[in-house]
């Protein structure tokens, strides 16, 4: 089966436990659990079956080790996860206000996972890597950005293919070297999971057809555009594709994105058709949004068939 890779932060959430609860004042607060874009998609990808393998950096603390024994428990290769001495895993503090959003309290660029890089033991899971991942939120300075290309690079000199998941807010577009760098990733991305408006940080269109257009012209040959609780929508040169999302209970939305692309991608490296993809990428957004924390809701492979099987859909969009 073809491995794929991913590089970027790990992190723990800690969330406060009462919607509309401020951090400008003390609070009840629950967690840690074991978070950051990047272990999320792997930790999926892993419990699905897929070869699966993560270069990141965490502290000598028990957050660090929260994260590192839950990829392991679930089948991932976490040999190019270092382990700082004198740094403090990452951490996002969140709270959650009655309209759905979210406000989160970062400790990423001066916590360990500031420290990743491309050490002996990347580079010994890059040279077994079928695919890459890049995740938007793991191109915040330019050291991580370069490890990107690294491992673009890497699985491309090798006939590999690259995913990307933008996961950016617009004014992330303006730090340095992002434009050049998301130009660069976008010009090596065979499949690409963008979700409601991040599609036309990309294009010139403004309506989803068009800009979909533009991308597949510019040489990505797939595209799913995730929709929330409405599913989501496949496009490549031979059409759309499109798939309701399973009716669910949603606690907590944290982290859907990244379990939906990890399944997407795991049964297209396995050459599956575009519905069954997309059926078990929407069942896998679906069960993780059903409970508190972002990896909680990951489930394997099994699990997420068994829930297929009599779960209801919503309405087609
Ligand atoms: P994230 O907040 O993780 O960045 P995202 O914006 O990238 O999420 P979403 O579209 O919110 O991605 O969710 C990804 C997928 O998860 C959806 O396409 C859908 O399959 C599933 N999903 C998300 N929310 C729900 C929900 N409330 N009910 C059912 N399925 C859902
Ligand atoms: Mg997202």
């Amino acid at each position: 089966m073809k491995k794929l890779v991913c590089a970027g932060e790990i992190l723990v959430e800690i969330m406060a436990e009462r919607i509309g609860q401020s951090f400008r004042a003390p609070g009840p607060l629950v967690g840690p659990f074991p978070s950051g874009a990047p272990a999320i998609f792997i930790d999926q990808a892993a419990r699905l079956g897929q070869p699966a393998g993560l270069i990141a950096a965490v502290g000598d603390d028990d957050f660090g080790h929260l994260n590192i024994e839950r990829l392991r428990a679930d089948g991932a290769d976490i040999s190019a996860i270092t382990v700082h001495q004198g740094a403090a895993t990452g951490t996002a503090f969140v709270t959650y206000e009655s309209d759905g959003s979210r406000h989160f309290v970062y400790n990423i660029k001066q916590s360990a996972a500031g420290l990743i890089e491309m050490g002996a033991e990347a580079r010994v899971l890059l040279a077994g890597a079928d695919h890459f991942h890049v995740m938007g939120t793991s191109l915040f300075s330019p050291e991580v950005i370069e490890i990107a290309r690294n491992g673009i690079e890497a699985v491309k000199t090798r006939g590999g293919t690259v995913s990307f998941d933008p996961n950016i807010r617009k004014e992330m577009l303006d730090l340095p070297g992002m434009r050049d760098a998301l130009h660069f990733v976008l010009s090596k991305t065979d499949v690409f999971l963008p979700s409601g408006a991040e599609l036309f940080t990309f294009a010139d269109a403004t309506d989803e057809e068009s800009a979909v257009r533009e991308m597949l012209d510019r040489g990505i040959s797939t595209i799913v555009v995730k929709k929330g609780a409405q599913g989501a929508v496949h496009y490549d040169q031979s059409g759309r594709t499109a798939l309701p999302g399973f009716v669910v209970e949603e606690i907590d939305p944290t982290g859907a994105g990244d379990c939906f692309a990890a399944a997407f991608v795991s049964f297209w490296l396995r050459g599956e058709a575009p519905e069954k993809a997309l059926r078990i990428a929407n069942g896998c957004g679906a069960l993780a949004v059903t409970k508190k924390g972002p990896m909680e809701g990951i489930a394997s492979l099994v699990t997420v068939e068994a829930f297929i099987e009599t779960a209801r859909t919503g309405a087609l969009v």
